[in-house]
């Protein structure tokens, strides 16, 4: 059994901005069921939502602050969390990184250092817990320097950090580094230092003993300057230190069995009722109801990353053909207005909801034919492997996680019986519809298609499968 500190800014369901809250709540858990001492460290914001009893532990002094470390439970399991009481810091309403205009919170480095000093206390058993891990896992930008810190200890856990996004790297000037009081050793070109900046992302890339992110594919493409964002070299520096392992989904939540969400459930054998979701999409977002017609589904932030602009361009083209287009998303503004004129403009044909809808994202999981993920970039994805579950066959770019979860239709594939959905190459417009119109080919022989589902919805998606290879990654180290 090993002991882990998974040192993470959020964790489903306490505190949720993005996907690194979905990792922090599921990952610890599959590590627990496999018989794993794990422990949370967090920071205790105004927002988070404990729901078991929330008890006072120790204080730990670093820096010149007296910091509380209170201790709670995750909801509906027996994980413990330590969140980091820091009122000063922590303690306001809203988001953990940006205020109500979006603009990062001024003290962030500050809030940050203090979180890794903590943590660092902890790896070392000096903040009176009682507990010395054998693993500290930390998590994007705002664990970083926990590994730089750790790396001055004469004994020391083994630190791991898991890179969920290259582009957030939490740069702050120069100036800030002699605020924060931080040891003059980390500050050179090799340690914290970026140009001149302070870079804390880069306290995880340089010391920690192996760096993850969160697919194989992701893992090669930040090795190159398109994705890199101006580390590619000190990644392919310690390329032999760095490994991807791709994300589960929550089995519970996304299954089309038992989907509280839907009317109509279904599995492998009765897939003829997936039709019933796809009539109740089509009356919800107002479309002609007609079974015959292949649907296309998609659910996404409405940004660049997303491969929003791809699909713009190709609306033209997909309205001369024989389909139907559900959008649900909301983000950049211009994308949205755009999007809106053409659904107004066709209304038989493209239906858009803006905003955040968890019932409408799996009624669009259900009753969707075919699911759009055209990303530029994408560490991971959730929702292509979602699609697959509720066979409804995504078609993606071959990036990142998107390429390492789907497998393109090709004869091979087709009698092998991986083919799971339809997969194209360049970040163009053109061969998106390319790919769409193979799509419609392949919908045209039910016969095909329906084992292209089953293919689809036996994939293994489970945090066990993907909780045993961080354990064999701990093992290895
Ligand atoms: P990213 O984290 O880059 O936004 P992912 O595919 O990894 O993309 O995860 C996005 C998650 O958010 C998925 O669970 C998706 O269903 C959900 N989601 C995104 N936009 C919406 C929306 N407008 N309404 C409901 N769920 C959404």
């Amino acid at each position: 059994m090993k002991k882990i500190l998974f040192v993470t800014s959020e964790a489903h369901p306490l505190i949720k901005t993005g996907g690194l809250a979905d990792v922090s709540g599921s990952l610890p858990k599959a590590l627990a069921e496999l018989g794993q001492d794990i422990r949370l460290l967090i920071p205790y914001y105004q927002s988070l939502k404990a729901t078991n009893d929330v008890y006072y532990r120790c204080t730990v002094r670093v820096n010149n602050c007296n910091v509380n470390i209170l201790e709670t439970r995750m909801p509906d399991s027996n994980v413990l969390v330590w969140l980091v009481d820091y009122p000063e810091f922590f303690n306001f309403p809203g988001n953990p990184y940006v205020d109500e205009h979006g603009n990062p919170w001024a003290n962030n480095a500050d809030r940050f250092a203090l979180f890794c000093r903590v943590a660092t206390e902890i790896a070392t058993n000096r903040a009176y817990l009682d507990w010395q891990p054998d693993i500290v896992h930390c998590n994007d930008w705002q664990s970083a320097l926990t590994p730089a810190l750790l790396s001055l200890e004469a004994q020391r856990p083994i630190t791991i950090f898991t890179i969920h996004n290259m582009a957030y790297q939490g740069t702050f000037p120069a100036a800030t580094y002699d605020n924060l009081n931080l040891p003059r050793r980390l500050w050179n070109p090799n340690g914290l230092e970026y140009h001149n900046l302070l870079s804390f992302i880069k306290g995880g890339l340089a010391f920690a003993d192996h760096i993850t992110t969160v697919s194989p594919t992701y893992a090669l493409e930040i090795q190159t300057a398109e994705f890199g964002y101006g580390l590619e070299d000190l990644l392919k520096h310690r390329k032999d230190h760095l490994s991807g392992i791709i994300n589960g989904i929550d089995l519970e939540q996304w299954n089309p069995e038992s989907d509280p969400y839907l009317s109509h459930h279904y599995e492998t054998n009765s897939l003829n009722k997936k039709a019933l979701n796809k009539a109740a999409l089509q009356q919800a977002m107002g479309l002609p109801e007609n079974p015959k017609i292949p649907v296309f589904g998609l659910i996404s932030r409405l940004v660049h990353q997303k491969g929003i602009d791809m699909i713009l361009e190709c609306l033209p083209e997909m309205l001369e053909m024989p389909l139907q287009f559900v959008l649900l998303g909301s983000g950049d503004r211009l994308f949205e207005q755009q999007l809106h004129m053409f659904a107004a403009q066709n209304p038989e044909k493209i239906s858009l909801r803006v905003g955040y809808d968890e019932q409408l994202a799996h009624l669009i999981e259900a009753g969707s034919d075919i699911f759009l993920m055209p990303s530029r970039f994408e560490p991971c994805g959730l929702n292509q492997m979602y699609s697959q579950r509720y066979g409804t066959l995504p078609i993606v770019r071959k990036t990142g996680g998107l390429a390492d979860t789907v497998v393109d239709t090709l004869p091979a594939t087709i009698a092998n019986k991986t083919a799971s959905g339809i997969v194209f190459s360049n970040a163009q417009a053109g061969a998106l519809i390319e790919a769409i119109k193979r799509s419609l080919f392949l919908y045209s022989n039910p016969t095909g298609w329906r084992q292209l589902q089953k293919n689809a919805m036996l994939k293994d998606f489970s945090w066990h499968n993907s909780a045993q290879q961080y354990l064999n990654l701990y093992d290895s180290i």
